[in-house]
């Protein structure tokens, strides 16, 4: 009996003529995720099999799998040559005297063996009864469900657990994209739902040292990890904001500061962006969230963003439920991890909650914006994040 690993993948988006590109995009980010391990890749119908490979690291490369955008299950299975013998005896193994409701179900693709599924499944089935008296058979309602998977190739597979894994789609298939990440719980989460919608991601943090400290940075480095361990590798670009916030703080009226300052950051996103050629820029806004976060003030921001589409994935979101997939993706602990980010320095009493463009545009014209751009710009450092 061999161990090995099978993946299913989501069927839907291999259909039609992108197959080939999809699919060699999947086991692309698949081998990168498990390159600190030794194994053998091979890809049977329509599942690929990880073989030969440290038994004792079965469980990391799971957990390694569970996160590639794509992969809808796997399973850890045993691998045996067909015959009804073996297939019988390897069964056993995966009960013992734990009692418990259990089901067999055969899948024969393999039509050269001629005992029907439903014999098979009620031999194998007869067997665990024998052997562990404490179990119990129940076709509806089981606690454990036993595949029986006879494949074409002579070899047949047999597992109990379907583990569930990320979905989506591959990493890299649909383009790539630049995400405003700032140290706070949703736009970690805004990344992880666009690279499940096969966007590669970049991220762009802004920081004002040193009203920000040195610990916000290595937050916003951590949340770029923990993203990069679904994405794939991310470019962190941190530009520095510290004089572009003084500006605006000594130019412009106190209310409007949190526009401005939105303004700037999808400016600079946007050239970035443009020079990257990412094809969208992501933001985690959430509709009436805060008072930068209404509809008037997402026109105001999105009119200084002349080519590129503005993704906000949560713009329909609870904050519970973007805690809920911050959670899920283990960023929660991180992110609420108590340093200022830029946003809560120089922060005005009154916001305009509805700010109008003109007025606005009219407070920016106290300003040098290409100059202050530019210099930023100039100054961005660059952080290369691998899972
Ligand atoms: P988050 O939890 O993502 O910080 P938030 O609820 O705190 O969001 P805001 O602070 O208003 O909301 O920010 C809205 C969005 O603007 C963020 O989700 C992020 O995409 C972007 N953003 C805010 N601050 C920064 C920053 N310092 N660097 C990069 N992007 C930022
Ligand atoms: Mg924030």
């Amino acid at each position: 009996m061999e161990k090995v690993i099978l993946i299913r993948f989501s069927e839907i988006f291999l259909k039609g003529g992108n197959r080939k590109f999809f699919e060699k995009r999947l086991i692309d980010n698949i081998k990168e995720s498990l390159k600190d391990f030794e194994y053998k890749f091979s890809q049977s119908q329509n599942r690929y099999v990880i073989s030969d490979y440290d038994e004792d690291s079965e469980g990391e490369i799971i957990e390694k799998l569970k996160k590639v955008f794509g992969i809808h299950s796997v399973s850890a299975a045993a691998k045996v040559k067909t015959d009804f013998e073996t297939i019988r005896k390897t069964a056993l193994t995966f009960f013992d005297d734990t009692p418990l409701s259990f089901r067999v179900t055969v899948r024969r693709a393999d039509k050269r063996v001629d005992i029907p599924s439903p014999v098979m499944a009620g031999e194998i089935g007869g067997d665990i009864l024998e052997a562990y008296p404490g179990t119990k058979v129940n076709l509806s309602k089981f606690d454990k469900e036993l595949y029986v998977d006879i494949r074409e190739n002579g070899f047949t597979y047999l597992f109990t657990d379907k583990i569930a894994c990320a979905g989506g789609m591959p990493v890299g298939t649909a383009g790539k994209a630049l995400c405003l990440l700032s140290g706070g719980i949703d736009s970690p989460v805004a990344a992880y739902m666009m690279a499940k919608r096969g966007l590669q991601i970049d991220a762009v943090h802004f920081h004002s040292m040193p009203y920000t400290s040195e610990q916000a940075k290595e937050k916003v480095i951590n949340l770029a990890k923990i993203v990069s361990g679904y994405a794939g590798r991310i470019k962190l670009y941190v530009v520095p904001f510290t004089e572009i916030q003084e500006s605006i703080h000594k130019f412009c009226p106190p209310e409007y500061m949190i526009t401005i300052m939105r303004r700037f950051m999808m400016r600079i996103s946007e050239r970035l962006a443009l020079k990257i050629n990412a094809g969208a820029i992501v933001t985690g806004e959430s509709l009436g969230q805060v008072a930068s976060q209404t509809m008037q003030s997402m026109t105001v921001t999105n009119k200084v963003v002349e080519h590129l589409p503005v993704f906000r994935p949560l713009v329909g979101f609870d904050k519970e439920e973007i805690i809920a997939v911050s959670k899920k993706i283990d960023a929660f602990d991180t992110s609420i991890l108590p340093y200022q980010d830029c946003c809560t320095i120089f922060l005005p009493k009154n916001p305009v909650i509805r700010p109008k463009p003109e007025l606005i545009e009219r407070a920016e014209k106290t300003l040098d914006i290409e100059k202050l751009i530019s210099d930023a710009l100039n100054n961005v450092e660059i952080i290369d994040l691998n899972p």
